[in-house]
């Protein structure tokens, strides 16, 4: 889910947001305004991952001159039942904000991918419809990698240090701490209509979305 406004803007602003859009070297700053120690060290693996695939560095930074704010959104925020949302670089409202719903528990391996698919987000990469693809709005089932179209949409507005492989993927490569089953199952929004079709395989659990 992208946010088409800062819903949730604050006197914690980043300056350095405009940093998460250089086509050349980013060297960004996060803010982790948020007290979730499991959301803090996914999305620093996260964070080291992208700065594998692109042409950055990062590095924790609790000051304004921060490129990405983290933080849990307000309620009023989310839609339905979104898991996360993460600001639009190509709309004038970007401030490098993702915010999380506190709403919601997440295992580890379910933050990484959620935390992988929001800063895609920031980097400017839209949903997928391929559900191989990190940036598949239909949840966490993993082994979700870079698909080909998530790529060369990279490719188009970032220097790149990794190709996909032959097969048009890249791993999204799980950190050993993630190694658990994902507990979250997400649906595009229109596939909540009607209410039934937001339970997956009978589990009776909701589907969430990214
Ligand atoms: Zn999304």
């Amino acid at each position: 889910m992208i946010l088409s406004s800062p819903a949730y803007a604050s006197d914690q602003m980043c300056a350095n947001y405009a940093e998460i859009r250089n086509v050349g070297h980013m060297n960004i700053g996060v803010n982790f305004d948020i007290p979730d120690p499991l959301i803090r060290q996914q999305f620093r693996h996260a964070m080291d991952f992208w700065a594998k695939v692109l042409d950055m560095e990062w590095h924790s930074d609790e000051t304004p001159r921060c490129a990405i704010r983290v933080s849990y959104g307000t309620p009023e925020v989310f839609d339905f039942d979104d898991i996360a949302q993460a600001d639009d670089p190509d709309l004038d409202t970007f401030r490098g904000d993702v915010a999380f719903n506190a709403a919601y528990a997440m295992t580890p391996v379910d933050a990484y991918s959620v935390c992988i698919h929001e800063i895609g987000h920031l980097l400017g990469l839209d949903h997928n419809p391929n559900p191989i693809s990190v940036m598949h709005a239909v949840g966490v089932k993993g082994g979700e990698k870079l698909e080909l179209a998530d790529l060369s949409a990279l490719s188009a507005r970032h220097r790149m240090r990794q190709r996909n492989n032959a097969e048009g993927l890249l791993s999204i490569d799980l950190p050993v701490d993630t190694a658990t089953e994902p507990s979250i199952l997400i649906a595009e929004r229109a596939e909540c209509v009607p209410a039934e079709a937001c339970t997956v395989r009978g589990s009776g659990q909701p589907e969430l979305l990214l």
